[in-house]
């Protein structure tokens, strides 16, 4: 990101000059205060909103002139958001819809997914018949179906209890080794940060820039 700002229709500027570089296979966590823009910034990555100043360069190209962003990319949320009457196999298989794949080929990168997630045995049940911490695999089997490079993830665990939270960490860790992907990751807890990040950007306050870097000595064994 170059010089990348963000100014919503109604005034309010959620970013001002955020430059940062990040390289393949990082895992960076941005933390800051409530506001400062850390949404704004992934929600711009993603393309789901347009930065209104500077230049995104993903993978290797400009975000202006490129479609390819949709499937390169992978979005996690905090409030896992399923279909609630779709199976678990059918949420996770969403992301392939416009894929040029047989249905019987879709079924099975959804199960690989799943399978990732330890979910493979729950494929026919529906959102509300699973806990919090399953419908948060199922959402993070749902990013990973489509082999992302890059996986932005926005409090992903911040709904979820200390115990829970903990082996989602430890199974997010093991995934991202395995499928040598880049993840960026956003959460109001420094602990979490330091346990997972290779890098943590420190943002200031709204209107957020970010402040400094700093690198983090790999606590994964
Ligand atoms: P964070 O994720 O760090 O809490 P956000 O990116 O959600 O921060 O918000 C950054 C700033 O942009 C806030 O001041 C927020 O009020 C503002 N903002 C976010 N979304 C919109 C929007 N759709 N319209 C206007 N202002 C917005
Ligand atoms: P987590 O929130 O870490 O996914 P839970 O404590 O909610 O774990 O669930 C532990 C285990 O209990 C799950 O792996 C699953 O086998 C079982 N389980 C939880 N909720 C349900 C449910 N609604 N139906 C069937 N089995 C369930």
């Amino acid at each position: 990101m170059t010089d990348v700002g963000k100014v919503f229709p109604n005034g309010n500027v959620a970013v001002n000059n955020i430059n940062i570089d990040i390289s393949a296979g990082e895992f960076i966590s941005f933390v800051g205060p409530s506001g400062c823009g850390k949404s704004t910034i992934f929600k711009m990555i993603s393309g789901l909103i347009d930065n209104t100043k500077g230049n995104i360069e993903i993978l290797g190209s400009d975000m202006n002139d490129t479609g390819q962003k949709r499937t390169d990319v992978g979005f996690v949320f905090q409030d896992a958001t399923l279909l609630p009457w779709r199976s678990v196999l059918d949420n996770v298989m969403l992301p392939l819809e416009f894929q040029k794949m047989s249905k019987q080929e879709k079924k099975q990168e959804a199960l690989r997914a799943l399978e990732l997630v330890g979910l493979e045995d729950y494929t026919k049940s529906l959102p509300r018949q699973l806990s919090g911490g399953m419908r948060m695999r199922v959402s993070i089997a749902r990013a990973l179906v489509a082999k992302p490079k890059l996986l932005l993830m926005d409090e992903p665990f911040g709904a979820l209890d200390e115990i829970t939270r903990q082996s989602l960490q430890t199974e997010l860790l093991r995934i991202w080794e395995k499928q040598k992907m880049t993840v960026l990751f956003i959460t109001h807890n420094v602990f979490e940060a330091v346990y997972l990040s290779t890098r943590i950007a420190v943002m200031t306050p709204s209107p957020g820039k970010i402040a400094s870097t700093v690198d983090v000595p790999l606590a994964f064994p």
